[in-house]
């Protein structure tokens, strides 16, 4: 375990790992007990009280250019925990899978998959949603709502209040290395999907896509609607709402918007997705957990857990095809004017 930074860690600092960051400890885990079907890198180290938290990526087959990409991202925010689990959930059940599933092994060979579970590693030790210099990754990209409510969209005033922004002219560590993920694959593949797993006070789960920081649509919405289509026309009990994040709020910075307009191009098409999930279905049941630390953001209840964790496995299972036949799905121009006027009168029509 040379490599993980293990030996350098203090026996106090391993057992605060083990106590605050057991998802970080799982994840070393099972990166040492699938050394044959996983790669993986330390992309970053943030260091932190004097302690170096590493940001680990895992490739799932062999990354070649040409080939579509998925992205699978968690821990933005260190407090929503689930995120993490999720992630580290369906990893798990790949692995697995990969043992004897040759439709599976067939499926990775053909495409380039990055899996980022803790993007955040000292706000999960923390648990707490900004990293350890109080800023809210979600909201350090440098790019600016007209609209947005106060604080909560974002604010450049201290790291002290929430949804502190950062530098004006920075983007964070953990942001950085982030950034270089989706430059690598977007110039690998002809199409990348990302998701990025999140929770929230709200009664349903959601597929959120760009913008945020603007009422009006993606540069490119089409292949949005035609992904879409596709997961309600193959899944129709599904329970997730499909839609702009800017249909719920506005706000700055948010990198999913930053990393569309950097990486989305006539060569790669960019999908990016943040799946938000509900965190009401937990809170009703048990209103007392709402003073707990993170009891907004996690379910807390190991049954209520378990779902949480197989719940989302179809999504990520159906995005894996996605990307794999995305030869299958993605509109041609043609279709793309028709598919952009399917997406005015879903999402826009208000605007009008
Ligand atoms: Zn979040």
């Amino acid at each position: 375990m040379t490599h993980f930074l293990n030996e350098k860690r203090t026996p106090l600092f391993r057992q605060s790992l083990h106590q605050q960051a057991p998802e970080l400890v799982e994840l070393e885990r099972l990166i040492v007990t699938h050394p044959s079907r996983l790669e993986y890198r330390v992309i970053e180290t943030v260091e932190y009280n004097e302690q170096a938290f590493p940001i680990y990526a895992i490739d799932l087959g062999q990354h070649q250019p040409g080939k579509p990409a998925l992205l699978i991202c968690g821990g933005v925010h260190g407090i929503e925990r689930i995120g993490v689990q999720v992630v580290i959930a369906q990893l798990k059940v790949w692995l697995e899978r990969l043992k004897w599933e040759r439709s599976l092994q067939q499926c990775f060979n053909e495409i380039n998959v990055t899996v980022l579970p803790v993007i955040n590693p000292v706000g999960l030790f923390l648990n707490r949603r900004s990293n350890g210099r109080g800023v809210d990754l979600m909201r350090n990209a440098p790019i600016d709502s007209q609209q947005g409510s106060f604080l909560v969209s974002g604010q450049r005033f201290s790291p002290r209040l929430p949804w502190y922004r950062g530098k004006e002219d920075r983007l964070e560590l953990e942001n950085l290395s982030l950034e270089k993920e989706i430059k690598r694959l977007s110039s690998l593949s002809p199409l990348l999907i990302s998701i990025d797993c999140h929770s929230g006070f709200g009664m349903r789960d959601r597929l959120w896509f760009p913008y945020a920081y603007r009422r009006r649509p993606m540069r490119d919405i089409a292949p949005v609607v035609a992904l879409k289509l596709l997961w309600e026309n193959s899944y129709p009990n599904h329970q997730y709402i499909f839609e702009p994040q800017s249909n719920h709020y506005l706000t700055h910075g948010d990198l999913w918007d930053y990393f569309y307009k950097c990486f989305g191009r006539k060569d790669c098409t960019f999908l990016p997705l943040t799946l938000e999930m509900g965190s009401w279905n937990w809170v009703r049941k048990r209103p007392l957990q709402l003073f707990r630390v993170g009891g907004l953001f996690n379910p807390l209840v190991p049954h209520r857990q378990q779902r949480a964790l197989r719940r989302h496995l179809p999504l990520m299972d159906f995005l894996r095809h996605a990307v794999h036949s995305y030869q299958q799905w993605l509109p041609n121009d043609q279709e793309k004017q028709h598919l952009t006027q399917v997406a005015q009168s879903l999402w826009y029509r208000m605007q009008e």
